[in-house]
């Protein structure tokens, strides 16, 4: 079955918002197999971020996943990656459709709330990275 790795960001769990972002994910009808709140070290983010470490914004990036902790979770179901990454929206939330994630709860590029696997692929890469062996596939 298809997993993805969903993390609401720091400006997220401070504003409150891990309750309403998982029951999204759990009422659209997604199990949710970990769970964890995770302080990321910078290599951590590094091996995340990989392709966007050439970036002008990285050095802002990396201090806005450090500003507190991530609540860091796989959903499994069908689909996961592609709904998940709709039920969060563009990654603008200038851009985002009403009703998502992020059409909802932000209005900053550099506080978007939440993150998303772009792929299955990735999705494997982000679960083992943050997971470890727990939730090996
Ligand atoms: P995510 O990986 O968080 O789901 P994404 O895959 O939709 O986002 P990417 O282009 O990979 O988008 O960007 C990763 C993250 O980097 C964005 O979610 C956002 O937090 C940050 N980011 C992207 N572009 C900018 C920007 N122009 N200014 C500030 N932060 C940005």
């Amino acid at each position: 079955l298809e997993r993805s790795f969903i993390a609401v960001k720091p400006d997220g769990v401070e504003r409150g918002l891990v309750g309403e972002i998982v029951r999204r994910f759990e009422t659209r009808g997604f199990k949710i197999l970990a769970l964890q709140l995770v302080h990321p070290s910078e290599e951590l983010l590094r091996e995340h971020y990989a392709d966007l470490a050439g970036k002008a914004f990285f050095p802002k990036l990396l201090a806005y996943m450090q500003s507190g902790p991530v609540a860091a979770f796989v959903i499994q179901g069908k689909g996961a990656v592609k709904i998940g990454r709709a039920m969060l929206g563009a990654t603008n939330p200038q851009e985002s459709a009403p009703g998502t994630i992020r059409a909802d709860f932000a209005l900053d590029i550099g506080k978007n709330v939440c993150h998303g696997s772009d792929s299955v692929e990735a999705a494997e890469k982000e679960i083992a990275l943050w997971f470890g062996e727990n939730l090996k596939s």
